[in-house]
C-alpha cells in the first residue's frame, strides 16, 4: 500500500515507521526544513540540543518501550533533580519531602491540604466529572485558597498562561497523575531521564529506519490540499506538484487540516469557536554558570515575563552542552496573542529584562547566547467539558484518516501519549483492512 503521511513530528514519524515495518511503502511530507515539529532541535552555536525542553519521565512507558525498540534503550540517561519555586523574591526547593515541609511559604496546614490534593488527585479514575469545574475552583475546592495561591498558580501560570482561567480541572489531575509517578518512592526525589544526543538522536534513528524500510521523507514540503481521486485514494498536492496515494494520514493540528481538507473530505465536529490553541514563546538561554539549581522552577511574580525557568542542565550532563548551561524561559499565551507577532529582538528585550530582575547578581560576561523560539499551535487550550467541544475530525472517505494531539481529551501534552496513540490508532479496524487489502 502506498500512504503519504502528512507531518514529520514525531507522531507521523512514529506512524510511519511501523507503517513501513508492515510492509507498506510510506512517503512523509514534512512542512519545514527539519524533521520533529515540536520536539526538533536547535543549534545553540557550540552544541545542538531541543529547542524546547523535554523530559521522559519513569512512567513515561509506551516511550520508554519504542525507544528500546527503535535500538535507543542504551541511550536513555535518568537522573534525580529538583523543583522550585520563586515566590517573594526568593527561590525555594521543593525536592524532597523535608525541602517541602520546610517550605516557608505554605502552613502545616496547607501543606497538609497539598499532600492531600496529590494523593487523592492521582486516585480519581472517572475524569469526565472533572471537565465540568474549572481547574481553578476545583483546586481551590481540594486545596485551600491559601495553597492554591501560593502553590498552585504559579504551576498553572508555569504551565498555561493567563489562560489557566478557562481550562478545566482535567489539566491538573492529568498533570498529577503523569508527575506523581516521575518520583521515586524510596528517595521521594524526582527521577526524569532524556536520550543522549537529544531528541535528535531520536529523529535521526527515526529517519533512518524509515529510509531501511524502503520508505521516504520530503522535508521543506508543506502540503497545500488533498484532494479524493474520483475512483480510489487521493491526490496530495504540494509545490505545484500532485501525487496520488491509496490511502492518507493526516497528524498535523486541526487548525491547518480545516485548510488543506475540503468539507467533502473531513467534517469538524465539537465547538470551534470556543476552541483556542496555545502558543508559546521561550528564550533559550545559555550562559556559563548556572542560572537555577533545578529542573524547573515555577515563578509566582507578575513582573517577570516567563512563568517558569527549566534548568536543562541540571538534568543533562554538561559533556552535552560543550560545558555550557541551557536554561529555557518559556512563556504560554493563545496562538492569537499580538505578542507572538513581536520580532525576536523585541521579545529578547523583554525577557532580558525579566532575567535582570529576578537575577541581578547575572553578568552580561555569564551569558553566552540567547535564542528566541516559538510556536504558534502547542495544543488547544482544554477548556470545560473539552471532550465534547474538542475539534474531532471525521472522515467520511475510506482512504483518509487523521491521528494528531487535539484527539487528547484526558491527557497532558507529551510524547509518550504521542506513541501510545499511534499504537491504539494502528489496532484501529480501518487500517487493519488495509493490511489484508
Ligand atoms: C515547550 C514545550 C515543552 C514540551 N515538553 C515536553 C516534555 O517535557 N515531555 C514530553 O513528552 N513532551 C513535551 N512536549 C510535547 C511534545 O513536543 C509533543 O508531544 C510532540 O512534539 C507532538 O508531536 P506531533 O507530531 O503530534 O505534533 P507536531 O510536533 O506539531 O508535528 C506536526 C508536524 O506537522 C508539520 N506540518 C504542519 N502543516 C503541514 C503541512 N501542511 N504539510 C506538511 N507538514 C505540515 C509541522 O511542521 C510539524 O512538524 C513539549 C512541547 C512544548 C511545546
Amino acid at each position: 500500500m502506498n500512504i503519504a503521511v502528512i507531518g514529520g513530528g514525531l507522531m507521523g514519524l512514529v506512524l510511519a515507521h511501523r507503517l513501513s515495518q508492515q510492509g507498506h511503502i510510506v512517503t512523509v511530507f514534512e512542512r519545514n526544513h527539519q524533521l520533529g515539529g515540536l520536539a526538533t532541535y536547535h543549534d545553540y552555536g557550540s552544541f545542538v540540543w531541543d529547542r524546547f525542553y523535554h523530559v521522559i519521565l519513569p512512567s513515561d512507558t509506551h516511550l520508554i518501550r519504542y525507544l528500546h525498540d527503535i535500538g535507543l534503550g542504551e541511550q536513555l540517561r535518568w537522573r534525580s533533580t529538583g523543583t522550585g519555586y520563586y515566590v517573594d523574591k526568593k527561590l525555594y526547593s521543593i525536592s524532597n519531602t523535608l525541602e517541602f515541609l520546610r517550605f516557608p511559604p505554605l502552613s502545616w496546614w496547607a501543606k497538609f491540604r497539598l499532600a492531600f490534593t496529590l494523593i487523592y488527585g492521582s486516585r480519581i479514575k472517572n475524569w469526565q466529572p472533572l471537565e465540568r469545574i474549572s481547574v481553578e475552583d476545583w483546586l481551590v475546592k481540594v486545596s485551600g485558597r491559601k495553597t492554591y495561591q501560593k502553590f498552585w498558580l504559579p504551576l498553572l501560570l508555569a504551565k498555561l498562561g493567563e489562560n489557566y482561567k478557562k481550562v478545566s480541572a482535567v489539566f491538573i489531575w492529568s498533570y498529577i497523575k503523569r508527575l506523581f509517578s516521575a518520583r521515586d518512592s524510596s528517595l521521594n526525589k524526582e527521577k526524569l531521564g532524556y536520550v543522549v544526543g537529544g531528541y535528535k538522536t531520536v529523529f535521526d534513528r527515526l529517519e533512518k529506519l524509515i529510509y531501511t524500510a524502503g520508505s521516504c521523507i520530503c522535508t521543506g514540503v508543506a502540503i497545500n490540499r488533498i484532494i479524493p481521486d474520483s475512483v480510489d485514494g487521493l491526490w496530495v498536492e504540494y509545490k505545484s506538484k500532485k501525487e496520488h496515494f491509496d490511502k492518507v494520514i493526516f497528524t498535523a493540528p486541526v487548525e491547518i487540516l480545516q485548510d488543506v481538507a475540503p468539507p467533502s473530505l473531513v467534517q469538524m465536529s465539537g465547538d470551534r469557536t470556543s476552541i483556542e490553541y496555545l502558543g508559546v514563546i521561550c528564550m533559550a538561554l545559555v550562559t556559563r554558570k548556572p542560572l537555577v539549581p533545578h529542573y524547573i522552577v515555577n515563578i509566582a511574580d507578575s513582573r517577570v515575563p516567563f512563568t517558569g525557568a527549566i534548568g536543562m542542565t541540571n538534568l543533562v550532563s554538561l559533556q552535552e552542552t560543550a560545558g555550557l548551561h541551557l536554561t529555557y524561559l518559556p512563556k504560554y499565551i493563545l496562538s492569537s496573542d499580538p505578542l507572538l507577532q513581536k520580532t525576536d529582538a523585541e521579545l529578547r528585550q523583554l525577557f532580558v529584562s525579566g532575567l535582570r530582575y529576578m537575577f541581578p547578581h547575572l553578568s552580561e560576561n555569564d551569558i553566552v547566547t540567547t535564542h528566541i523560539n516559538r510556536a504558534k499551535h502547542v495544543q488547544p487550550l482544554q477548556i470545560l467539558n473539552y471532550s465534547r467541544k474538542a475539534p474531532q475530525a471525521t472522515t467520511s472517505h475510506k482512504d483518509f484518516l487523521v491521528l494528531n494531539t487535539s484527539q487528547f481529551v484526558n491527557d497532558t501534552l507529551n510524547n509518550n501519549t504521542v506513541v501510545r496513540h499511534v499504537e491504539e490508532f494502528l489496532k484501529n479496524e480501518r487500517l487493519t483492512v488495509w493490511n489484508h487489502s
